[in-house]
């Protein structure tokens, strides 16, 4: 891949990787071409073997196994982080998850229990990850998680992750206002549908991504390392004078009515 950005002498985390088609793998992927070190989690050991030829291809320095519904397991990545590297400049949060049952239903039958496990996975994590990295973000950093169209507007089958995503786009916001003094920013990275592992949990996806591409301008859907690129410039010094905000990466599908 050839590399549009430079992230020489950064060091950031990807957490988010579960095969090579994850969005996360993208992300990995140019950021390490534009020369970041990089530390990859993996979910568990049934996971892993599907990560580590990611880790593998980054040249991760760092791979540690982290399920943020685990306690402890996402602190103990931040202590090697600090423990190896002693800070950190970037990270990326590209995790989601919602119960099957909860997913595949109207919002207003969400259960109480599933719609707080899909917010704790999906939103309360990117928090947590952003407390954790601010100790270690001692030269400033870029706090960038992983969002959909489906915040903002209804989309069909979407439902639960909608308002999920939507209070993970607040809390980018919020993040951003908190930490701007310390020089530290924060994204939701809105891209547009892909089919990756996750995407396979939400009912008629290949429908979705027929509707979209229709939609799309240029009649062109996103891939991961298009995304990754942009992910890259988020992580990078050239995007300092953004923070806060929803970036896009779907080939303008938002704009079109
Ligand atoms: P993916 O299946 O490749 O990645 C989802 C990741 O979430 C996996 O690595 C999985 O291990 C992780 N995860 C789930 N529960 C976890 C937990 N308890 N602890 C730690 N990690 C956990 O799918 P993806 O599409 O690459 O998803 C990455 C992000 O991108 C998600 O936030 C998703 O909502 C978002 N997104 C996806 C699309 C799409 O169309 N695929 C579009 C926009 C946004």
């Amino acid at each position: 891949m050839t590399a549009l950005i430079d992230l020489n002498g950064k060091r950031g985390l990807v957490v988010g990787v579960a095969n090579d088609a994850s969005i996360a793998a993208g992300c990995a992927r140019a950021f390490r071409a534009a020369g970041a070190e990089l530390a990859l989690t993996y979910l568990n050991e049934k996971a892993r073997p599907w990560v580590e030829p990611v880790a593998k291809a980054v040249d991760s320095t760092v791979f540690l196994p982290c399920d943020v519904r685990e306690p402890g397991q996402l602190e103990a990545v931040f202590e090697r982080i600090d423990s190896e590297w002693g800070r950190l400049d970037f990270l990326l949060h590209a995790i989601a998850f919602a119960p099957r049952e909860d997913l595949h239903t109207s919002v207003v039958n969400a259960s109480s229990e599933g719609f707080g496990m899909a917010m704790d996975v999906s939103c309360h994590s990117f928090l947590r990850m952003a407390r954790l990295a601010r100790p270690l973000m001692t030269e400033g950093g870029a706090l960038i998680t992983v969002s959909f169209y489906g915040a903002d507007r209804v989309v069909e089958n979407y439902n639960l992750m909608g308002p999920v995503k939507a209070a993970l786009e607040s809390s980018v916001r919020y993040v951003a206002a908190d930490l701007a003094d310390e020089g530290i920013r924060a994204f939701s990275l809105s891209a547009g549908p892909v089919k990756t592992r996750a995407a396979s949990g939400i009912e008629r996806f290949d429908e979705l991504l027929d509707q979209v591409r229709a939609r799309t301008p240029s009649g062109r859907l996103v891939s991961t390392d298009e995304i990754g690129h942009l992910a890259a410039f988020l992580a990078s010094n050239a995007a300092a004078p953004m923070s806060g905000s929803v970036v896009y990466a779907d080939n303008g599908f938002h704009t079109t009515a």
